[in-house]
């Protein structure tokens, strides 16, 4: 269903709506078919058949996400016999906007599940389907202004990653904070002699960046950066007695001021 791929919507939230509509999200069944003793039993409420129909539209993880996005319940509370049926059959009731927002809390459920396994579990389940509608609107928003940097911010722009934090604890560090289209739309550069080690400067550069960008208007992030160790930090709130901690800690509580954030590790040069 190529629909999906012309929705203006994030391009991982309209890859996985593609590949929900073609049946191709990895399935249970399917790696068990490739790995012999997998478990063919839902690791979220041991349902004996975890299905991606099961995964996403009937577990009771998922059923508390989408009966918290305000989507009409007929829409993934409808028996289908596979979840390809279910988004055609939205595809078929929706606006394409409409689509766009179902596709999204589809994929929510999906990482909300995911982050189930991997033992990061949502604390309120029930708000991630209006948050992730929230933000992709907001990313079709920004998608239809042109922002340069003389326009005043709008307080409801999603913004795009906040790439290429650079630390060099010896001459300095610094930002770019560009959108979707990898289009520039702030950077800062700060010189200075650092004191602490890579990571540490790695963190305060984060910190700056994230203070920077929300004096700018931002209100939803995703902060990439090549450090694992600070992503990871930030990532599990594992706070320690060290000088990255010293930052981490307050990126952790600024960063309750945005609306939307993420974190992602990136290799240096992707
Ligand atoms: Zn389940």
């Amino acid at each position: 269903m190529t629909i999906c791929l012309e929705l203006q919507r994030p391009p991982r939230i309209k890859l996985f709506g593609w590949r929900a509509s073609i049946g191709s999200l990895p399935a249970a069944p399917h790696i068990s078919s490739r790995v012999p003793d997998f478990s063919m039993t839902c690791s979220v409420c041991t349902h004996t058949e975890d299905t991606t129909t099961h995964a996403i539209l009937e577990c009771p993880l998922a059923v508390q996400l989408w009966g918290g996005s305000g989507l009409d319940t007929a829409l993934w509370s409808t028996r289908h016999r596979t979840l390809a049926d279910c988004v055609a059959k939205a595809r078929e009731t929706l606006d394409k906007d409409s689509f766009g927002d179902f596709l999204a809390v589809m994929w929510e459920c999906w990482n909300a599940r995911n982050r189930f396994i991997f033992r990061r579990p949502d604390n309120n389940l029930s708000v991630l389907g209006k948050r992730v509608i929230a933000f992709v609107r907001s990313f079709h928003e920004l998608q239809n202004v042109e922002l340069s940097p003389h326009t005043t911010p709008h307080p409801n722009y999603w913004s795009p990653p906040m790439t290429g934090i650079v630390a060099d604890n010896t001459v300095g560090w610094g930002f770019i904070l560009h959108d979707h289209d990898a289009k520039m739309l702030l950077t800062i550069v700060k010189h200075h002699r650092g004191y602490a080690g890579a990571p540490a400067e790695e963190a305060r550069a984060c910190l700056y960046g994230l203070l920077c960008a929300h004096a700018y208007g931002i209100h939803n992030i995703i902060v990439e950066s090549d450090c694992l160790e600070l992503i990871q930090m930030l990532e599990n709130k594992s706070i320690y007695d060290n000088c990255i901690s010293l930052f981490a800690r307050d990126i952790i509580s600024f960063v309750q001021n945005f609306d939307f954030y993420s974190w992602s590790f990136v290799k240096r040069g992707q």
